[in-house]
């Protein structure tokens, strides 16, 4: 049993949300990043570890037990894409997301991999599966350099025609070390956006900025781009989502986790403008905390903590709370999904 299902995480967790969250997330929410997974998706690298926690599949069904847990009460929805990881069978992965969403409650975006890929594959995928859209990630542009892929190798032209001319999700991790701060960046998401305005972008973890330095003063050229939004997911620094309130339309903002990493225990960090995790568990992108000083809850309560903080700090009305955590990306969802049908459903 994954680490987050036994009784002592899931009681701590749940009393974090009891005592300190439950009057503050809606009713409804939307989940715009979630990873799932086929059984054995993660073969040949299985088992994968998700903070620090060994699994072997994240399906559908995983993921609706894990929503009961994580957000008791709450009626949540998602947007789901396969795991971005070169080294897996991304066409399985893609047929299990797109094969198996409910087009209800679960919607399924695809992987993007630009060597792999071409657009008739593409569109025939999103004719028989109904995906809204796509998931790019460095590692598939830059496979042998990955940390200088660049947004245009990650999302080729005809791809970018497919986005546009159908109105698509692109779900968006962007590149490189320096992130918001990189020029070249903060460039060619400004040119991807305004060249291919029927494309709707979604700028995962509002640029990877887990530190306020990642983002103070990047937002600039953004933030009237009519086709960018926002995700929140795995951001846990309240001044970094404050800082996001007030500079850009809460209308642009998208609640996101990253289920199923989000379920496990840690927190972001920032230390001298850069960020760690700290993981009760050992974890590649983590400092372990060996001594066992602390008592950890979920990524996904200390991002919701981080929320509420932010929330109240910018002074963020109940509608618009409540317009973050679901209107937003469900209106989002909903225009794309009323086009975009799979095959005979
Ligand atoms: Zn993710």
């Amino acid at each position: 049993m994954n680490a987050w299902r036994t009784p002592e995480e899931r009681d701590y967790n749940q009393r974090i949300f009891r005592e300190e969250l439950n009057d503050f997330v809606p009713a409804k929410i939307f989940d715009t990043h979630v990873h799932i997974t086929p059984t054995d998706g993660f073969l040949p690298g299985a088992p994968f570890s998700c903070g620090g926690v060994p699994i072997t599949s994240y399906t559908y069904e995983e993921l609706a037990a894990d929503l009961e847990l994580a957000f008791p009460g709450r009626q949540v929805e998602a947007l789901c894409f396969g795991y971005p990881d070169p080294k897996l069978n991304h066409g399985r992965n893609n047929a299990c997301v797109g094969g198996s969403a409910d087009f209800n409650r679960f919607f399924p975006l695809r992987l993007l991999d630009p060597h792999r890929d071409n657009a008739a594959l593409v569109n025939t995928d999103i004719d028989r599966h109904g995906f809204l859209g796509f998931k790019p990630y460095p590692d598939y542009a830059r496979p042998d350099d990955i940390p200088n892929a660049e947004i245009p190798e990650m999302l080729p032209d005809w791809a970018m025609a497919i986005a546009h001319e159908r109105r698509l999700l692109v779900m968006l991790h962007i590149p490189r070390s320096k992130r918001l701060e990189d020029p070249l960046n903060r460039r060619q998401l400004r040119e991807l956006c305004v060249r291919w305005p029927g494309a709707k972008i979604i700028l995962a973890h509002i640029g990877r900025a887990y530190y306020l330095r990642g983002i103070t003063g990047f937002l600039d050229d953004l933030r009237e781009l009519p086709n960018l939004y926002f995700d929140l997911a795995m951001v846990q620094h309240w001044e970094v989502i404050a800082h996001l309130f007030r500079q850009v339309p809460i209308s642009k903002v998208l609640y996101g986790s990253d289920i199923p990493i989000a379920l496990a225990q840690g927190k972001a960090v920032e230390i001298n403008h850069q960020y760690t995790y700290i993981t009760p568990r050992p974890w590649s992108l983590s400092l372990c905390d060996e001594k066992k000083k602390l008592q950890f809850t979920s990524f996904l309560n200390e991002q919701l903590r981080a929320i509420q903080q932010a929330a109240t700090a910018a002074k963020l009305s109940r509608p618009a709370i409540t317009a973050l955590f679901y209107d937003n990306a469900r209106a989002l969802v909903d225009e794309v999904a009323a086009r975009i049908k799979p095959a005979g459903r």
